[in-house]
């Protein structure tokens, strides 16, 4: 990967990102920041969000209209609660590579896939019974 030289308020963000496994939202990464750089605002967090995320530094998942950013760009899983919204890790590296190699069509040839597995957590399903 070409390194690019990252703005103060660009590696901030990445390392608050790197720092976390919750997938914040952009707003929540905003008032992380603010701590260290009060004069951050909400529209430049969004910028840099979007800008490492073109970058491939972070990925970007949306999650009930809401763009959720993680700063794992290795191949691994996603499960998300239907109910709560919450984002989970599964790690299964050999899934991303199985789905890969069995993807078979002639008009593409995928490098890479994001799979996000729908559900419900087991908070939310112990709350349901
Ligand atoms: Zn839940």
């Amino acid at each position: 990967m070409v390194q690019k030289r990252k703005t103060i308020q660009m590696q901030k963000i990445l390392d608050y990102l790197s720092s976390v496994k919750t997938h914040p939202k952009a707003e929540t990464v905003y008032k992380a920041v603010k701590k260290d750089i009060p004069s951050i605002t909400l529209a430049t967090v969004y910028r840099n969000l979007n800008k490492l995320a073109e970058d491939g530094m972070i990925s970007k998942l949306e999650v009930n209209g809401e763009f959720r950013f993680d700063a794992d760009c290795s191949l691994h899983e996603h499960c998300i609660c239907k109910n709560c919204g919450e984002i989970f890790e599964y790690l299964d590296k050999k899934l991303p590579k199985k789905i890969l190699k069995n993807f078979k069509s002639k008009k593409f040839s995928p490098t890479s896939v994001n799979v996000i597995f729908y559900g419900v957590c087991t908070k939310c399903k112990k709350k349901m019974k």
